[in-house]
């Protein structure tokens, strides 16, 4: 059996958790099996080098920090690889060059294209575990590139799919994927599976336990998935595209702080408009999520929507730049905002959802700022200091408690 195994920041933190982490691999390739793990930077160390790389510049080259971020997984892999000699176990670490990993060339943001396998599979061939590191890539300028925030889930995920694995194994530092952020929600509850489509809407809204292209690419590939403890033996969550336990109406709650209102005000209110100003925001490589467009007045409209955060003071600066070109009167930006969602595969054949949603809102005085829906998730744009409040209010008017 060839299984993938990925473990987080937390996991790999400091030497006694590296020994604990190399010891539980150690027992899974004792047992006859291929082990290929996929390790992240220890602890916050990627944020320690975003901080460092902002003391020398506030905007560094984006080649340069993606450069600089990749040593972060390449620390953990060499030490892994050091812990596993000092146990007579056979190991090698490799990083995105040596496998290869090829990705598209945008920096800071990358996606994964291909794997090649022949280098693993010589080194599993071997005998030897093989240990990777997450997050990191190598493009078409044979240049290192990272995925964003959170990207060796996908790392972990795409290596599976690639090498055909029997299950990838994502350990983190909580037992698995809650109904809400455990340490927002107090009482959310663990659960034993999730659906494909659920969990890449979670992981998309701001689940942090998942990236969410891992899902997606779990999804496409059918990878089977499984989020666990890498500080305990419990079970975990599996991931997969049918769950036992249908009829869940809301499955979990989940929340994004890094998003930025924009609006574009006066725009003229004719054809064509909306496809101009949201073509110049993806030429830029700008993600837009919720959009509202106001009803027309006096041959005029606005348009709001919402960025991720580390994008909105490009974004504004974009649209303040082409204002003529657009024919808009003023942009205007809101950072302290946030993205409330519940999510349930159950809501398609529901109705009442939506009016749930903002009554317990209402209840809880919490101010809407945009709505957008889908079949199996409400969406709301609040406050950023009401993302708490809101969780937990949502939590318990569906019922999602332990
Ligand atoms: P790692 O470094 O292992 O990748 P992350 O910090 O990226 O760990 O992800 C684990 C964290 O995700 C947990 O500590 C938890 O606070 C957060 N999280 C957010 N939403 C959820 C959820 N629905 N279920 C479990 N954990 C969640
Ligand atoms: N080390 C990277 C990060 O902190 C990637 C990851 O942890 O998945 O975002
Ligand atoms: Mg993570």
């Amino acid at each position: 059996m060839l299984v993938v195994k990925k473990f987080g920041g937390t996991s790999v933190g400091n030497a006694e958790r590296i020994f604990n982490v190399a010891r539980r691999c150690a027992k899974e390739y004792q047992a006859g099996n291929d082990v290929v793990m996929v390790l992240s930077a220890m602890g916050k160390q990627t944020d320690v080098l975003i901080d460092m790389a902002h003391e020398i510049n506030p905007n560094p080259p984006k080649r340069e920090l993606d450069m600089l971020l990749t040593t972060g997984e390449q620390t953990s892999v060499a030490l892994m690889a050091m812990a596993f000699a000092t146990m007579g176990i056979p190991s090698i670490s490799l990083n995105a060059f040596q496998v290869a990993m090829h990705t598209t060339s945008v920096y800071g943001n990358a996606r994964l294209k291909r794997i090649d396998t022949e280098r693993i599979q010589h080194e599993l061939e071997g005998r030897k575990i093989v240990i990777v590191t997450g997050f990191q890539g190598v493009n078409k300028y044979e240049d290192f590139t990272t995925l964003g925030r959170g990207g060796s889930d996908t790392t972990a995920v795409a290596l599976a799919a690639a090498l055909h694995a029997d299950k990838c194994e994502i350990y983190t530092d909580v037992d698995g994927v809650y109904t809400a952020d455990p340490r927002i929600v107090k009482k959310a509850r663990k659960m034993e599976e999730i659906t494909y489509n659920e969990m890449l809407d979670l992981a998309t809204l701001g689940a942090g336990v998942l990236h969410n292209r891992s899902v997606e690419l779990a999804k496409k590939y059918n990878v089977p998935l499984v989020v666990r403890s890498s500080l305990n033996e419990s079970e975990g969550t599996t991931i997969k595209e049918v769950v036992k336990v249908e009829g869940m109406l809301v499955s979990g709650v989940a929340a994004d702080k890094n998003a930025t209102r924009i609006s574009v005000v006066g725009l003229e209110d004719r054809p064509g408009v909306a496809f101009k100003l949201f073509n110049m925001i993806a030429k830029a490589h700008i993600n837009v999520d919720m959009i509202l467009q106001s009803i027309g007045r006096d041959g005029s409209k606005d348009i709001s929507f919402t960025v991720p955060e580390d994008m909105a003071d490009e974004c504004y600066k974009l649209l303040e730049d082409n204002l003529e070109v657009l024919k808009a009167k003023k942009v205007d930006m809101r950072k302290n905002v946030a993205k409330v969602s519940v999510v349930g595969a159950g809501m398609m054949s529901t109705p009442g959802v939506a009016a749930k949603m903002f009554e317990c809102l209402y209840n809880a005085d919490i101010n809407i700022n945009m709505i957008s829906t889908s079949e199996i998730r409400v969406t709301v744009l609040i406050d950023e200091k009401d993302t708490e409040r809101a969780m937990n209010a949502a939590h318990e008017a569906f019922g999602l408690e332990d």
